[in-house]
């Protein structure tokens, strides 16, 4: 894919102006590149389609080209697909003994990606785990949890002969009940591909044991197929998280971004390798990196932004010590504060002021808040910005309008506007030794 998508983003860097014609071209290209990603259709369709709506109208940051611009889009709307809801990794693990079960097909990585979790849920939170492999088709399978539980310092329920699933799974909640175990953990049997009989079995698993957690472990390398199987497992048993394992290969990353998109499921961990501590918490951003495989464009718009920014803060502070300061520079300040997490986030930043951080919120000026200020300077037109002093009750109206606000958000904004400015002025008008030169300096 990223050969692929480089060569499409080489021509369009050649490019000196991007047309919409060319963003849609591009696109078009991005998109089978997806599809040769092993990346299905209906995912690489709407995944394109979303991105030419934010390319669309948007902005090429100076001394970037539109090529390069667009490379950055894609990967933000990457990333967007990619995360889910949450921290990442969490695992619902409270009110012990809690239940994990991992299914999946065979040799996906269940046995080893169960112990790996174990092994991390011990160290990392000083949890007591039992695990029990539940896989009486190969007497080998059981033997291999064992050694890898000794391996990793974590009790395994002990193998008894001729039992079924459902009985283990019963044996091991009284056992992890009985043993005082914060965390236990079901590793079912796979098959070579989805059949009737292996959802039978993790169902009646499932049924006993009552999971707070399942996991279904995918490989990674699998691409297209990974998607149905995530598909079938979640419509028969219900999935509540996705294990992608070996992500320590030249894989392409692409089943990461369908099995988000359809399933809806967050990925929570991807496996890196066979040893024990190889797994880690999912990273949006290095999946993305990694589809795209254009982390040096990448860097380089992110870097371009920042400069930008920094010459309008730069900008903004020496219109500031003239003593001016219309809509434009309230514009800059609100998304400054959106883009530091709001208010609260600001403040819950500063030592001391978690308390008022919560006043805030409860006056309700949050983030929504800001955007709804953000909208009414959008309103208006490049004349209101520069001089709102013009608004008068007509301009009002339509601004308002035009945001779906009301006047009186409108009026509470231009009152805001004026005591900001009134405040810059006097700062502006200490002179020459006045602060804000000073901290120009
Ligand atoms: P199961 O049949 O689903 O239980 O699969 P296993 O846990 O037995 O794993 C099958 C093989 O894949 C073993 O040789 C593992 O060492 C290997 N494996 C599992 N996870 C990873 C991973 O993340 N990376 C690599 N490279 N190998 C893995
Ligand atoms: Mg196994």
């Amino acid at each position: 894919l990223s050969e692929r998508l480089s060569g499409v983003f080489d021509r369009l860097t050649k490019q000196g102006a991007l047309s919409e014609e060319d963003v849609a071209t591009a696109l078009r290209e991005v998109r089978v590149a997806l599809l040769e990603a092993d990346v299905s259709l209906p995912v690489a369709r709407d995944f394109v389609k979303v991105v030419q709506e934010k390319a669309t109208g948007q902005a090429v940051t100076k001394s970037i080209t539109p090529g390069q611009q667009v490379v950055k889009i894609v990967h933000d709307a990457l990333i967007d697909v990619l995360k889910g809801e949450g921290e990442p990794g969490a695992l619902k693990i409270d009110n012990p003994p809690a239940p994990i079960l991992m299914v999946g097909l065979q040799g996906s990585g269940k046995t080893t990606t169960t112990a790996k979790l174990a092994k991390r849920l011990k160290d990392r939170d000083g949890k007591r785990v039992l695990m029990a492999s539940l896989d009486v088709n190969r007497p080998a399978a059981m033997e291999q949890l064992a050694i890898l539980g000794a391996q990793i310092g974590v009790d395994t329920l002990p193998i008894v002969k001729g039992e079924d699933p459902v009985a283990i799974a019963k044996r091991a909640k009284t056992q992890a009940g009985l043993g005082g175990y914060d965390v236990y953990m079901l590793d079912t049997a796979g098959r070579l591909h989805i059949d009737a009989e292996l959802i039978a079995q993790a169902a009646a698993v499932r049924d006993v044991a009552n999971p707070r957690e399942t996991l279904l472990v995918v490989d990674g390398l699998t691409g297209q197929d990974a998607v149905n199987v995530a598909t079938e497992f979640d419509d028969k048993i219900g999935v509540s998280g996705v294990v992608l394992t070996r992500m320590d290969g030249d894989g392409r990353g692409g089943a990461a971004l369908s099995m988000r998109a359809v399933t809806g499921k967050p990925i929570k961990y991807v496996g890196l390798g066979e040893k024990m501590d190889a797994i880690e918490t999912f990273e949006p951003e290095r999946i993305a990196g990694r589809i795209l495989g254009m982390g040096d464009i990448v860097a380089l718009v992110e870097k371009a932004q920042e400069t930008l920014e920094l010459e309008q803060s730069e900008r903004m502070m020496k219109r500031m010590a003239k003593g001016q300061f219309n809509m434009n520079d309230l514009k800059m300040q609100l998304e400054q504060m959106i883009k530091m997490g709001g208010m609260q986030g600001m403040m819950g930043m500063m030592p001391g002021m978690g308390k008022m951080a919560k006043q805030v919120e409860n006056a309700g000026f949050d983030d929504k808040v800001l955007k709804h200020q953000i909208a009414l300077i959008q309103s208006m037109t490049k004349k209101e910005r520069a001089n709102p002093q013009i608004l008068q009750a007509s301009r009002k109206k339509r601004i308002a309008k035009g945001a779906g606000m009301e006047v009186s958000e409108l009026n509470k904004l231009l009152k805001m506007q004026r005591q900001m400015g009134d405040m810059m002025k006097k700062m502006g008008k200490m002179g020459k030794g006045g602060m804000l030169k000073q901290a120009m300096k």
